[in-house]
């Protein structure tokens, strides 16, 4: 067995033949017998081929993988259309009376040199598609067609890079995942990959050696095996099945909304702590994101995280969303999540010590730089904030005081913002027993069931010899909800819980009866609770022996 390392694309699994597939080097005389007028007008011929040829692509793509996958063809039109880049072929045909072959692939060359060799990721990823652009020129030109990518047999396609273009024109039903040793994770091919859902890996030092031998994609872990052991092959099939049961469960769900057999409806979204858990967060067709915890942004960071650098993370996180409800926690830092830079104390009680609303209260220009950010993204999507461990409605209206400070700066600064929803979390007891009043404050509730049940049950969430005490049943955390619920409802507050218990099947029906708005819980959670809720129907006697409340 052989394993080599990739950038994993999609979390998949592909099991198959590799089939290494290698461009033909298109061979172009440099020098013309032609006059230059004459190259030049085979040039805009093959040009205007090649833009009809996009065209075609443009309307399949649309078909199969959407308007914004598409857009790239569209793209690839316009870089045909280019004038410095007209100019750059004209200039090569001109000059050095070359053939508009040779003038084509050298501009190509050219333009791919210089895209690949800037700062921007985005610009860096278009030298494959200016590369791609010429090599469709360059073969109306020579009447070449590229070597047949696939053939019968289904199997895993291996290759130096792979265009957008020739992504899109694979044969899906043929296709078990692709491995390519460049291209960049920013790449439309990448893009494409994810959204026709294969297994893909960029990256990768393969060797030509490995041709017709069978081979596994891990893209869970970024690895492909070749001629894989016995035992490595049986797991990988099995979590393939497991990936097929859920990827069929989604095709069930996508896009149905989230109701019970009588009507009525809760929102499910998803908890991330990462910008890369977004992907799933798609994968799993949430509604939105109901709890993006930021501090793994600082937890990730050796020093405070600077405005901009937040800013493009929130922006990049609200943009992929498109639309749909993006909830940012602001810094729940402290307690069992340290950053020394924080320079915080150590405290005999960490979990009732100096964290989250109250570091963000005390140390203002902490909290401000974040403010700052999550106001800026709001500009791109619907952005909601949500303060942390509050007790107090004296905190809400500070913490909604700087808010507004940093929204007055930002509009002087003549930058645009957006509407944003102000939300708490309800994880402590005082928080509930407030409700009522906390309710006036603000726009919506979310109750952090985890801190709850430490506090209201007084056992230390992190003590492993607690676990047994720790019930998340307790009525005394139900009645907490509904009590939450009740009062967040008597003053227009939409409720809903991103703590665990909120993926816990046993309560779904219970907390549909109480009023919940919404259920936030990890990606993976979001199939198999949407299916439930399908199935509840709550006109009739509760099947399930109702918790005491
Ligand atoms: C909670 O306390 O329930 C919660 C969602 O926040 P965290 O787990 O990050 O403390
Ligand atoms: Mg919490």
């Amino acid at each position: 067995m052989q394993a080599a390392t990739g950038k994993s694309i999609l979390n998949g699994i592909a099991i198959g033949p590799l089939r290494i597939y290698k461009k033909e080097e298109t061979e172009t005389s440099v020098t013309s017998a032609l006059t230059p007028e004459a190259e030049l007008a085979r040039f805009e011929e093959a040009r205007v081929k090649a833009q009809e040829q996009l065209g075609q692509l443009y309307d399949k793509a649309l078909a199969e993988v959407g308007e914004d996958n598409a857009t790239i063809f569209e793209i690839h039109q316009m870089m045909l259309d280019d004038e410095d880049y007209l100019d750059a072929v004209k200039g090569v045909i001109e000059m050095q009376n070359a053939t508009a072959e040779y003038a084509a692939s050298t501009a190509g060359e050219n333009f791919s040199a210089m895209f690949a060799a800037m700062d921007d990721a985005y610009m860096q990823a278009r030298a494959t598609d200016v590369k791609d652009i010429s090599r469709r020129v360059v073969n109306i030109l020579t009447g070449q067609a590229d070597e047949a990518m696939q053939d019968d047999q289904p199997a895993i396609l291996v290759a130096d890079d792979l265009t957008p273009s020739e992504t899109v024109q694979l044969d899906k039903s043929k296709l078990l995942g692709f491995i390519t040793r460049y291209g960049s994770s920013n790449s439309h091919t990448a893009i494409l990959a994810r959204t026709m859902n294969i297994p893909a890996l960029i990256g990768v030092d393969f060797d030509e050696s490995w041709d017709g031998k069978q081979a596994v994609i891990d893209g869970y872990n970024s690895c492909v095996y070749v001629e894989p052991a016995a035992e490595l092959l049986t797991a990988m099939e099995e979590k393939r099945t497991s990936d097929l049961k859920q990827a069929a469960l989604l095709q069930n769900l996508k896009k149905k909304p989230n109701v019970t057999l009588d009507g009525r409806e809760i929102k499910v979204y998803a908890n991330i702590g990462n910008v890369s858990d977004v992907g799933l967060v798609l994968q799993n067709d949430a509604q939105g994101i109901g709890l993006f915890r930021s501090e793994f942004i600082y937890l990730e960071s050796e020093d405070f995280p600077a405005e901009e650098q937040q800013y493009l993370i929130y922006k990049r996180v609200v943009e992929t969303m498109a639309g749909k409800k993006v909830i940012i926690r602001t810094l729940d830092i402290g307690a069992d999540k340290q950053a020394s830079y924080f320079g915080l104390d150590k405290e005999e009680n960490p979990a009732l010590g100096y964290r989250a609303i109250r570091i963000c209260l005390t140390r203002k220009e902490i909290f401000k730089t974040q403010l700052r950010a999550i106001l800026r993204a709001s500009a791109f999507g619907a952005v909601s904030i949500m303060f942390p461990m509050i007790i107090s409605v004296r905190e809400v209206r500070d913490a909604k005081e700087l808010l507004e400070e940093c929204r007055a700066e930002l509009t002087k600064e003549g930058v645009n913002l957006g509407q944003v929803e102000i939300g708490i979390m309800i994880e402590t007891p005082a928080a509930v027993m407030l409700a009522e009043e906390l309710a006036q404050e603000v726009d919506f509730f979310s109750l952090g069931t985890n801190d709850l049940t430490q506090y209201t049950l007084a056992i230390d969430r992190q003590n492993p010899k607690l676990d047994q005490f720790y019930d998340s049943h307790h009525p005394a955390i139900l009645r907490m909800i509904r009590y939450a619920v009740e009062a967040g409802h008597r003053h227009g507050c939409w409720v809903g819980i991103c703590g665990e218990l909120g993926a816990d099947q046993t309560l779904t029906e219970t907390f549909l009866r109480m009023g919940l708005d919404e259920l936030s819980v990890s990606p993976s959670a979001i199939l198999p609770l949407r299916k439930m809720i399908r199935g509840l129907d709550l006109s009739k006697e509760s099947e399930t022996k109702a918790p005491l409340l």
